[in-house]
C-alpha cells in the first residue's frame, strides 16, 4: 500500500502536541490534572515516562465511570470539555471537540511495557473497530459514529502480545549485544567464521571482511541505543486492518520518512506460517525492521528466498556488498550471534 504523509504515526503524534494545548479541555480539579500530565506526556521527542501515569489515569476515568453505567463516550467527551452530552445519535460533533478527545484517546489507548531493568517499549494498541487514527478515524462523525470507537473495548494488541513485543525486543537486544562481540574483534577465528557465514562471497578477504564487520558495529550500536532509549513505539497501521494485501506482513517502518521511532507491527507478525517462530521469530523481526531505520538496510533478498542467504559474487542482486546492506543478513547474523541457530537452520537459509 502507498502511504502518504498523514498515514504516518509521527505526523499524528505532532498534531496531538497541538491538539492537547487547547484550553478547552475540562477544568475540573481531576480532569486538570489529567489533561496537565497528558501534556507532560506526548512530547516531540515521542512520550515521557515519567508522566506515564496519564494514560492510566484516563483509563481509570473510563472504568470508573463504567462501574456507575457512565459509557466510555460520555467520559472521554466530558474529559475532552463538552458541557451537555448530545441526546442523539445524529447529533453532530464540533471539529474542535472531536478533535481534542482524539488527542485524548490516543494516550488512553497507549501502553509501556516495563521489563526488568531498564528495559521499556510503548504500545499503540487502538480497538478494532478504527480504520485509521484517531484524530482522522474520528473527525466528521456524529455522535452515534463517534460513541462506537470510544466505547469499542477491544484492543488490537493484547496483554499477551505487547508482553512478547517486549521480550522480542529483549531478545533482540540481546542478540545485537553478542553480534557487536563478534563484530568489534573479526580477527578472532570463531567470530570470522560466523560473519563470513553471512557477509562474504568468494572475492571477500580478511580485509574486506574487517572493513564490513566495523559497518556492522556501527550499525549495531545505533540499534541498541535504540533498544535502550526511553521511546520506541509499536502500532499498527490502522488504514491497513482488513486490507487482504497486508496478511503476509510482518511489520515495517518507514526507514527515512518518520522522525519517531515506530515499528508497525502488522497481522503475519504473530503468525506461525515463517520458517522461525515465536520470540525466536518476533525477535529476528524487530531486528530487522530496526536495521532498516538505525543502519539504512534494504530488503535485497529475505531468509526464504529459494537460493537462501549465502552471499554470491557471482549475483549482483546478492554478492557480499548487497548481503552487507540486506536487512534479513542483519537479523540472521544477530540470531547466528546470540546462539539461537540450530543445524536445520542453518540448512533453511542455506548457509
Ligand atoms: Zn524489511
Amino acid at each position: 500500500m502507498a502511504y502518504e504523509l498523514k498515514d504516518l504515526y509521527a505526523t499524528r503524534h505532532a498534531a496531538t502536541i497541538q491538539t492537547l494545548k487547547s484550553k478547552d479541555y475540562a477544568n475540573t480539579d481531576d480532569w486538570k490534572r489529567i489533561i496537565d500530565d497528558t501534556r507532560r506526556l506526548v512530547v516531540g521527542d515521542g512520550f515521557n515516562v515519567d508522566h506515564y501515569k496519564a494514560c492510566e489515569a484516563i483509563r481509570k476515568a473510563v472504568s470508573a465511570g463504567v462501574k456507575k453505567n457512565v459509557k466510555a463516550t460520555a467520559t472521554m467527551l466530558t474529559g475532552a470539555g463538552l458541557a451537555k452530552l448530545p441526546d442523539r445519535a445524529s447529533a453532530a460533533i464540533p471539529e474542535a471537540l472531536a478533535r481534542r478527545v482524539s488527542a485524548l484517546e490516543v494516550v488512553r489507548r497507549l501502553w509501556l511495557v516495563k521489563k526488568s531493568g531498564s528495559h521499556k517499549v510503548w504500545v499503540l494498541s487502538l480497538p478494532d473497530g478504527y480504520r485509521d487514527w484517531p484524530e482522522a478515524d474520528l473527525a466528521g462523525k456524529d455522535y452515534g459514529g463517534i460513541s462506537a470507537l470510544l466505547d469499542d473495548a477491544t484492543s488490537h494488541f493484547s496483554v499477551s502480545d505487547r508482553k512478547h513485543l517486549s521480550e522480542a525486543t529483549q531478545e533482540g537486544l540481546k542478540w545485537v549485544h553478542k553480534a557487536m562481540i563478534i563484530a568489534s574483534s573479526p580477527k578472532e577465528k570463531k567470530h570470522m567464521a560466523t560473519l563470513k557465514r553471512w557477509i562474504a562471497d568468494d572475492t571477500s578477504t580478511d580485509e574486506t571482511m574487517v572493513a564490513a564487520a566495523e559497518t556492522l558495529n556501527a550499525g549495531l550500536k545505533k540499534i541498541s541505543t535504540r533498544i535502550k532509549s526511553t521511546f520506541l513505539l509499536f502500532t499498527d497501521m490502522p488504514k491497513d486492518r482488513h486490507d487482504p494485501a497486508n496478511a503476509n506482513t510482518n511489520a515495517f517502518v518507514f526507514k527515512d520518512h518518520e522522525r519517531l521511532d515506530v515499528v508497525y507491527i502488522e497481522p503475519a507478525f504473530f503468525s506461525e506460517g515463517d520458517m522461525f517462530r515465536d520470540l525466536k521469530n518476533w525477535a529476528r523481526i524487530v531486528v530487522h525492521e530496526l536495521s532498516h531505520r538505525e543502519a539504512k538496510t534494504e530488503d535485497h533478498r529475505y531468509r526464504h528466498h529459494a537460493s537462501g542467504l549465502k552471499p554470491d559474487a557471482t549475483s549482483a542482486s546478492f554478492n557480499a556488498a548487497r548481503a552487507l546492506a540486506n536487512a534479513d543478513s542483519w537479523a540472521m547474523f544477530c540470531m547466528d550471534s546470540g546462539g539461537r541457530m540450530t543445524k536445520s537452520d542453518y540448512k533453511k537459509v542455506q548457509v
